[in-house]
């Protein structure tokens, strides 16, 4: 008597209630086939595992199942097929069959751009075949951001028409992230049902951890005359603003996508913009990195507010900053002799947000209210703001230049068909190929002609420098 552990995609599979009926009845034993042997009992998945043989020629059960198929003149004619297929080079699209896989009117989103740019071939893969990496069940890394999202925004919004930032106590922070956590289990996760035991645990992890990250928030925009405007605010034809559209000669783009938040604070009739990501992963800022053409996104979604934002809000609009937000609780490490006071100042500077920020003395004062700024990327020194992350309007505004071009180069790149396997590669923990859901079909080889683009990370100054057209060393 078997069943099978899992399903095709991964989920967890439970026995019938027969298995159970006979284990009481002949006290029957329990064991779990880890060795993929009974791979070879159906044609289909004995078939992948015979073409599995090409990768794996050492793997005796493939050899068995090749040998097998070579028997049968139909089957073995698909596993020729396969073999035909695996030794084909990479190629390239023509502009027609990239018109027809990415559609005649070139949209991408911002996340799909950082595809691009990290790997041509990754691209067409996820994007133009469609391919689906198999997943395990559980609450995987989306999952766990559309939860933390959902919570983050809800609370805000909450706090925003209520109380106020200003007002509102710890307590009742904890209370609404409560309230929400219960609502998306029973919203999103029909409270439970038919989840198993691990994903339980992993949620009430997560959950536990949304009532330090909704904290952190409302402790940043209690300091700050930064008031958020819009959650998820989206840019497509049928959203709240317009698709950001960058044209050139023969080529043009449509970024569609959504903002996690946008926050506003006025002067002078003037409306100052900054655009805040919710960033349940490890992301830093880097200029070097928008510079390559890398992690655009937040400085697209800057611009496009800026030149449609008017209409929207009713005001002219000047670009505040970009900020990385963490969306996950940060874990301390420090000896168990260490104090309350102590961990809580270790866990601020792991807080701190990591951006951009116009160089204003006043915008960062309403920013973040004081002389100790805890939770934006500036200091205050005697000779006034310091820091990487300052940029002057004037920057601000060739940085947009930049990733316009930027963004026409990749479209040109998408419409002309291009699909090397080149990930992009800075070092062995950064690199495109490190946790890419598509290395076994990809099957990299510098030897094929595969060859990676190695990026040297660039200081802030030097990035600078090159934008503005110098060569740095
Ligand atoms: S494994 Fe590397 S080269 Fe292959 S598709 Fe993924 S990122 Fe590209």
């Amino acid at each position: 008597v078997s069943w099978p552990a899992s399903g095709a995609t991964g989920g967890e599979k439970r026995p019938s209630f027969v298995v159970k009926r006979l284990k009481t009845m002949f006290s029957l034993d329990e064991r779990t086939d880890s060795t993929g042997a009974f791979r070879l009992t159906a044609v289909k998945p004995a078939f992948e595992l015979a073409a599995s043989y090409l990768n794996d020629p050492g793997n005796r059960d493939a050899a068995s199942a090749a040998a097998w198929f070579l028997q049968d003149p139909v089957l073995a004619d698909r596993l020729h097929a396969v073999e035909e297929t695996a030794r084909l080079g990479r190629g390239r699209l023509s502009v027609k069959q990239s018109s027809s896989l990415y559609g005649q009117e070139l949209t991408m989103s911002a996340s799909r751009i950082d595809k691009f740019y990290a790997c041509r071939f990754l691209y067409f893969l996820q994007y133009g075949l469609n391919a689906r990496p198999r997943k395990p069940a559980g609450f995987d890394a989306p999952t766990a951001g559309t939860f933390m999202h959902y919570v983050l925004e809800n609370v805000a919004r909450d706090i925003r028409d209520g109380a106020g930032f200003h007002n509102i106590g710890d307590d009742g922070i904890k209370a609404l992230t409560h309230d929400y956590v219960s609502r998306y289990v029973s919203e999103s996760l029909d409270g439970f049902k038919d989840k198993s035991s691990r994903f339980k645990y992993l949620f009430n992890r997560l959950a536990s951890d949304a009532i330090f990250i909704v904290l952190d928030m409302v402790r940043e925009l209690r300091c700050s005359d930064f008031v958020p405007l819009d959650f998820e605010l989206e840019f497509s034809e049928s959203g709240d603003l317009p698709a950001y559209t960058p044209s050139g000669k023969d080529v043009s783009v449509k970024i569609k996508g959504f903002v996690d938040r946008v926050d506003g604070w006025e002067r002078d009739g003037k409306l100052y913009l900054r655009v805040v990501d919710y960033k349940t992963g490890k992301k830093t800022f880097s200029l070097s990195d928008i510079l390559y053409g890398m992690n655009m996104q937040m400085l697209i979604y800057l611009f496009a507010l800026c030149r449609s934002g008017a209409g929207l809000y009713g005001k002219t609009i000047v670009p505040a900053g970009v900020l990385y937000t963490p969306a996950r609780e940060e874990l301390v490490q420090a000896p168990r002799s260490t104090c309350q006071a102590d961990i809580e100042a270790a866990r601020s500077k792991k807080v701190r947000r990591s951006g951009m920020v116009l160089y204003d003395g006043d915008v960062i004062e309403a920013m973040e209210h004081g002389a100790a700024k805890n939770f934006i990327p500036v200091r205050l020194t005697k000779d006034g703001p310091s820091g990487d992350s300052l940029a002057t309007l004037e920057q601000l505004e060739r940085l947009s230049a930049h990733i316009d071009r930027m963004l026409l180069e990749i479209a040109g790149n998408v419409r002309k068909g291009s699909i090397q396997a080149e990930p992009y590669y800075k070092n062995q923990n950064d690199n495109a190929c490190l946790f890419c859901d598509y290395s076994e079909a990809c099957r990299f080889s510098e030897d094929d002609g595969d060859r990676r683009r190695f990026l040297r990370k660039l200081k802030t100054d030097d990035a600078w420098r090159q934008l503005d057209g110098e060569k740095v060393q």
